[in-house]
């Protein structure tokens, strides 16, 4: 019976939870299935019971036992019971409106009644609710069993009463799915209403379900709403009709098996000989015949002879791949494994002769053990789990510690390159049954074989190995067989541990299994996946594994790339369509989680960027170009100087490079790539774009920019982005970065307040108060960019936590979800009227916003810090933005000039055009170079030592770009000004720029900080 989610089944029972047709249930090993199982069409969805005289002895046999014993006239109990004041009273009691007990005291008071009479038929009923807390009937019990084995539903339709406080039902009533009780209800069979309520409850038609009784009134009012019928008189032979009607076996229940399937049936004579001459069991016995339900596509059998209860694995029936369903090779493994101690199930024999059951096959002992379908093994104690869990990671080391010769298995798989095979494998898998697009698998596929892992260990792999997968000993958290060896190879055993966690990652309500990506592991006492990774590291003396990120990326492609083969046969008609879209959805979110992990994996470069104060320059190398060089050659204080700047360039690879010709194959095809893509969609709808921001829908997003969104760098996200990088929990990076990264939100920084100069942040007067687990913000906030977009989820709210601390220890950053009450936009501020709209640049009320104490950045008092820390890619983004748009100004002035003729000659002939074209090339160049310089610093310094350049870049290019812009326009006459063109557009830009991120003044006044400081150090040296 199902125990909290725990089945008590025997050893090689794989009653395993992830199976159609309830989705949440459809086992890992149904995505490897070569077929797909549905539910044939059957004509009856639900089977109703009676309960005495059905499920339970009947009352009016117990009466009649009662009746022999007591000497009375046969039948004189009932009908002293339905006569009279009783009667009345009896009916109310089956109503709910009295209980058993008042009912007793009424029999007492029937004046109708004598004395003994009513003794009589007291203790009559006391000795029916006797019965009535027994279980059910063996019989029926085993029947209920099979139907629910088959998927049906089952039910409980009954008259009872109120006894003791409770409702008089059996004691094994948790089979149902449904139980209806008059008592509770207010109506009784065979009132209609009662029976519609039961189908109703069910979500079955009548005609869809068979109701048993024992009482012809009751049924009759059954059969005419339409149900079908089956009078209880005596219950084998009610179980006979029961089984007819269905169509399978009502007896024989093994836990975690069906009736044998339709197509799958094995001669039991040639069975049973073979049973005799192998085993030497006796002819005497029948040999029964149940299948497991799991969904190897290796049919696996009970078979029961006599007393002997063995397991026959099987291949399936029909034309396979001469590699597919080999069963000899498991035999192989498991006989192998078991011989040097690993617990597998014991085997008895295999028969490779297709003449005794079809095909090969294996048979095993079976023997009692538990399961758990339930990754979070409801029913257990904190403690318990931890050593379910425990056992579970012991067996998985001893799988992996096979000496693969010892144990005979050398040639068990090719030796070495096991991931790329397999991402080879499931690629080729995957493209044989793509029916659409799906982007994530599409990034993976050009990903993975990018990272394979270069030293890979070799031992045996599961290829399948999860808790389900495993029966344990029925008491103590020991694992007694390890099944489902079919994926089994040797290989990279981290891809078991990966895959033995993928339920850690997967959300509660996740239909094939249920996850525990949202559970609290440590109140469950269940290690998360690290914590298990780690334990498996430190069982076999291993190091921690670097890139557990690939492997789990690897574990969900390979279920994507297995739910697509699903779905795609569920398409070509082999699969219910309903359930089929839903496995052709998952396998879209498994290939995303997929890549969640491949964008985790990747951000391991970060590990090596310092939280907080970075220190001395650690970023040796260029993440582009990998060239590491000595780490003295940076360390120097004074790697500004020229001569130390010379060295740095002249490290090769490392070098600045200053034209796209110089840039490495890879990023040259990327640029060309670019500019093709800003060629082709982005200049044809400039003027679109620009309509659209005009109109009355500018604050919903574009759908053209929706699109053709590819860049993902736009501020103030990068900065966000960098600051959480830099400065956040994984939890942080879980909720806000991995969305941000994907373009999947956006977010707002809210720092400058219109009531304080906020050029000087250590003014910024928001509050942010602890209370309880939460802080409460408080402030007017304004030129918050981005906050009008629907998108934004995130906002960045800079405050003081304490307004007493030291000048710089006074602020704090913190997270702010854009959905939390008492956040209020104001208005949207416009740049020369324009809005930039769907994000704008808002003005904001905060007014008591509780957020999570979880949700500050680094901690309280490190707001200032922070923000210094903040804006270097971001400033780089901006000045390369403004390059492009003081270029793209360029480009349009000298098409201008060109074609527009002015007192006799073209403009382009006048001198001073052509000096504001050559001024403007010259200015646009410098400024270029200079931001590359500081990039190429970022790049191979850090942040903090390439300071000084960004602070240069930010304080020259909008100035220059300023300039650029303004002669374009001056060059385009009045149109410069309108809206037909973007210059109007790029010269607010360009004017805003000199004051967001700073003003040019802070700017100037830190690199001549910087510059004062490096002089005095210098001369100090
Ligand atoms: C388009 C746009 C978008 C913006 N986006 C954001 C955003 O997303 N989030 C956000 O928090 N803020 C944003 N801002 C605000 C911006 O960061 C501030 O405007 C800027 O920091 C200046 O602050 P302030 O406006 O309060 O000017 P103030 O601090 O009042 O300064 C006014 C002027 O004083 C002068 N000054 C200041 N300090 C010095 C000095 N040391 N020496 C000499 N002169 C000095 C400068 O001329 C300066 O322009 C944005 C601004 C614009 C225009």
């Amino acid at each position: 019976m199902s125990v909290c989610g725990m089945s008590r089944v025997s050893r090689y029972c794989s009653a395993k939870p992830w199976r159609l047709p309830s989705l949440r249930h459809l086992p890992l090993s149904v995505w490897a299935s070569s077929r797909w199982k549905h539910s044939a069409s059957r004509p009856y969805k639900a089977v109703i019971f009676d309960m005495g005289g059905v499920l339970m002895v009947s009352p009016y046999s117990i009466a009649a036992e009662w009746e022999r014993q007591n000497g009375l006239q046969a039948g004189s109990i009932w009908r002293t019971i339905l006569s009279g004041e009783t009667r009345v009273a009896w009916d109310r009691c089956l109503l709910g409106e009295l209980t058993f007990e008042e009912f007793v005291k009424l029999c007492g008071k029937d004046p109708g009644k004598a004395i003994q009479t009513t003794n009589t038929v007291q203790s009559y009923l006391l000795k029916v609710t006797d019965h009535m807390s027994d279980g059910m009937c063996v019989a029926m019990r085993e029947a209920v069993q099979c139907i629910k084995a088959e998927g049906l539903k089952a039910a409980i339709l009954t008259n009872n009463f109120w006894f003791k406080g409770q409702s008089v039902l059996p004691s094994d009533k948790n089979l149902f799915d449904v139980i209806v009780e008059s008592c509770r209800e207010g109506v009784s069979k065979p009132n209609p209403e009662i029976y519609k309520l039961c189908l109703d409850r069910m979500k079955v038609c009548p005609e869809e379900s068979i109701f048993l009784d024992d009482l012809g009134q009751n049924l009759k009012a059954a059969a005419q709403l339409g149900i079908h019928t089956i009078k209880v008189a005596d219950r084998a032979t009610a179980i006979q009709e029961l089984e007819l009607k269905l169509g399978f076996p009502l007896r024989g229940f093994v836990h975690g098996t069906r009736a044998v399937r339709k197509g799958m049936e094995i001669p039991t004579d040639s069975l049973k000989n073979y049973l005799q001459t192998t085993l030497g069991l006796s002819s005497e016995d029948a040999v029964l015949l149940r299948q497991f339900t799991h969904g190897q596509s290796n049919p696996t059998y009970h078979v029961q002879s006599g007393a002997h209860q063995l397991v026959l694995r099987k291949k399936p029936p029909g034309k396979l791949l001469p590699s597919a369903h080999a069963v000899e090779r498991e035999y192989r493994v498991m006989k192998a494994l078991g011989a040097v101690g690993i617990p597998v199930p014991t085997l008895l024999d295999i028969c490779e002769d297709p003449s005794v059951v079809g095909t090969s096959f294996y048979l095993m002992e079976y023997c009692p053990g538990r399961i758990f379908k339930d990754p979070t093994l409801p029913g257990l104690t904190a403690s318990q789990r931890g050593d379910i869990y425990t056992a579970m990671n012991h067996v998985l080391c001893k799988i992996h510690k096979v000496d693969i010769q010892a144990a005979g298995l050398e040639d068990y798989g090719k030796i070495g390159n096991y991931i790329e095979r397999q991402v080879h494998t499931w690629t080729k898998r995957y493209r044989a049954s793509e029916t659409h697009v799906i982007p994530a698998m599409e990034q993976l596929i050009k990903w993975l074989p990018l990272r394979i892992p270069e030293q890979e260990k070799i031992t045996v792999v599961h290829g399948d190995f999860r808790l389900d997968n495993l029966i344990f000993h029925p008491d103590k958290p020991e694992v007694l067989a390890v099944l489902d060896w079919e994926l089994s190879t040797l290989g990279d055993p981290i891809c078991d541990v990966a895959y033995n966690c993928v339920a850690h990652h997967l959300p509660e309500d996740f239909p094939l299994i249920r996850g525990m990506s949202k559970c609290d592991l440590k109140e469950l006492g269940i290690p998360s996946d690290l914590e298990y990774l780690a334990l498996y590291c430190n069982n076999l003396g291993m190091n921690p594994i670097e890139n557990w990120n690939f492997y789990l990326a690897f574990s969900f492609f390979r279920i994507s790339a297995i739910l697509q083969g699903v779905y795609k046969r569920s398409l070509q008609g082999q699969a219910s369509s309903d359930k089929g879209e839903i496995v052709g959805k998952l396998a879209a979110k498994m290939a995303d989680l997929a890549w969640v992990f491949a964008v985790r994996e990747g951000f391991r470069i970060f590990d090596s960027i310092p939280v907080g104060n970075p220190g001395p320059p650690v970023r040796k190398y260029s993440t582009w170009n990998r060239q590491r060089t000595s780490p003295a050659t940076f360390l120097s204080p004074s790697f500004l100087d020229v001569n130390h700047y010379r060295s740095l360039v002249s490290v090769p690879k490392g070098h600045l490079i200053i034209s796209p010709e110089g840039l490495p194959t890879r990023v040259k095809d990327l640029y060309h790539r670019l500019t093709v893509f800003m060629d082709k969609h982005v200049y044809p709808h400039e003027k679109e774009l620009a309509d659209y921001h005009r109109s009355d829908r500018r604050w919903i997003p574009n759908p053209r920019i929706e699109e053709l969104k590819i860049f993902n760098s736009s501020a103030p996200d990068t900065g966000n982005m960098e600051m959480l990088v830099k400065y956040g929990t994984e939890a942080q990076k879980q909720q806000w970065l991995l969305p941000l990264l994907e373009g999947k939100i956006r977010s707002c920084f809210a720092m400058t307040e219109p009531q304080v100069a906020s050029s000087d942040a250590t003014n910024i007067e928001a509050s942010i108060v602890e209370e309880g687990n939460f802080y409460i913000l408080n402030g007017h906030k304004w030129w918050t960019s981005g906050a009008m977009d629907p998108r934004c989820k995130l906002c960045v709210f800079m405050g003081k936590t304490d307004p007493q601390a030291s000048k710089h220890k006074q602020q704090s950053m913190v997270l702010v979800s854009m959905d939390t009450p008492g956040i209020k936009v104001i208005r949207p501020l416009s740049v020369y009227g324009m809005e930039d709209p769907p994000g704008g640049h808002s003005e904001l009320i905060f007014e008591n916003v509780r957020v999570p104490k979880e949700n500050i950045l680094l901690g309280p008092g490190r707001g200032f810090e922070i923000a210094q820390g903040r804006l270097g890619p971001g400033r780089i983004h901006h000045c390369m933005r403004l390059i492009g748009n003081a270029d793209r100004a360029l480009e349009l002035m000298k098409e201008r000039v060109k074609t527009r003729v002015a007192f006799g000659k073209s403009l382009a002939d006048q001198g001073t055009i052509k000096a504001d074209i050559a001024n403007s090339l010259v200015e646009i160049e410098q400024a270029r170079l200079l931001v590359l310089k500081a990039a190429h610093l970022m790049d191979i310094v850090g942040n903090k030592e390439a300071a000084s350049a960004i602070s240069m870049i930010k304080l020259v290019t909008p100035s220059m770009a300023l300039r650029v812009i303004d002669r374009a326009i001056q060059a385009f006459g009045a149109a410069g000004l309108s809206e037909d063109y973007p210059l109007a557009q790029f010269f607010g830009t360009a004017r805003s720029l000199r004051l967001a991120d700073g003003p040019d003044e802070v700017h100037r006044n830190f690199v001549a900080k910087l510059e004062l400081k490096q002089i005095g150090s210098t001369k100090n040296s």
